[in-house]
């Protein structure tokens, strides 16, 4: 392929047209601050006939909360933190009185969703989650349930010998009502047999995708990146997620953010730094022009980084976090309430609207 000169670039980033992975790299080498300036332009092209033509005046976030219902899980990624055995003393799983508490906390709040996720737990049966889901759908029929992950619906698959396709539905009729896209990671097979032997391979996290989107229940996209992967393997991610978009079209959301590597058992040399971060989702946000919200990641960031991602191509600011295990059992303590994350969003020059899961606004 023949490589543009570094004007000619610019000017097809400007003009909206898509990139190929050859040219994300050559992007990716630009100056941090003109790589931003480039995915500010494709944020307010993509978001600019939304919410009324006033789409690139407005930074969304979410009301919602994280429930963790099990920290039992057998696949034992070397990044992550939050993982127990059975035989470990602080291994649990949530009872219904335990999540109904919760969820009682959440409504008090105004929360509209929750981000509903668990290890791969060997033994609860396939009756257990589905008494799960119908009993939130009865009891809180405003709250969104976005759960689930492609690992773990292929965790189901595999124990309860059912084909996929029949888990999803049966989920979904029992009340999910989106799913996240955790354990992306990245897309790459290389990379996942280093930092998670044990996990799903890439093709079968797109297969969830792909299930889930034909059976209408839309999903997130996401790469946790800064380990070991390359950036030429982190542009063959971002290809994935946009050819996977192509083909089923169902991702409302992509977010990415660093490996955090305090207590786990995978180390790097240098954790993640700032300007990496905002280059990696400046140019997600280029790439992915099928895509229509880039999330920022506070979380793991801290809520100033988080604010200025919102000038390197992110338009939202994901949510209100009530609880958060996964990242913090890996040392990240980040939390904002609704009225700190409307302050930093209206501080960084925009207006701060809540959202729902399908990204409508909510006041
Ligand atoms: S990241 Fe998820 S699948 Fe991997 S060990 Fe942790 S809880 Fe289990």
């Amino acid at each position: 392929m023949v490589s543009l000169n570094r004007d000619a670039l610019n000017d097809k980033v400007l003009e909206g047209a898509r990139i190929s992975s050859d040219e994300a790299l050559q992007l990716y080498q630009l100056p941090l601050e003109e790589l931003g300036a480039l995915a500010n332009v494709r944020r307010n092209l993509a978001k600019e006939k939304s919410y009324g033509g006033r789409g690139r005046e407005i930074v969304t976030y979410i009301a919602d909360r994280n429930i963790n219902y099990t920290n039992v899980c057998n696949v034992y990624c070397k990044f992550c933190a939050f993982y127990r055995t059975e035989r470990d003393e602080d291994h649990y799983v949530l009872s219904l009185e335990q999540i109904d508490q919760k969820l009682d906390e959440l409504s008090a709040a105004g929360g509209v969703q929750i981000l509903m996720q668990g290890g791969h737990h060997p033994k609860l049966p396939f009756t257990w989650y589905l008494d799960l889901l119908q009993h939130i759908r009865k009891k809180y029929p405003h709250i969104n349930i976005h759960g689930f992950s492609p690992p773990e619906f292929q965790h189901f698959a595999e124990t309860f010998r059912m084909p996929l396709r029949e888990v999803i539905a049966e989920f979904k009729k029992a009340g999910l009502g989106s799913i996240p896209g955790g354990g992306g990671e990245i897309l790459v097979d290389r990379v996942r047999k280093k930092i998670s032997p044990l996990k799903i391979n890439s093709d079968q996290w797109l297969e969830v995708m792909q299930v889930a989107h034909e059976l209408g229940l839309k999903s997130s996209a996401t790469m946790m990146f800064g380990h070991v992967e390359t950036i030429e393997e982190r542009i063959e991610h971002l290809q994935r997620i946009r050819d996977q978009q192509g083909r089923s079209g169902g991702f409302t959301a992509f977010i990415c953010w660093t490996f955090q590597p305090q207590h786990t058992v995978l180390k790097v040399q240098q954790p993640t730094g700032v300007a990496e971060y905002l280059r990696t989702q400046a140019l997600s946000r280029i790439f992915l022009d099928n895509i229509d919200n880039i999330q920022s990641s506070w979380v793991t960031q801290g809520p100033e980084i988080g604010q200025v991602a919102l000038k390197y191509g992110a338009n939202d600011f994901g949510s209100v976090m009530m609880e958060e295990n996964v990242v913090s059992a890996a040392g990240t303590t980040f939390c904002l309430d609704a009225l700190q994350i409307e302050s930093l969003i209206r501080d960084a020059g925009y207006e701060p609207r809540r959202r729902n899961n399908s990204y409508e606004l909510l006041n």
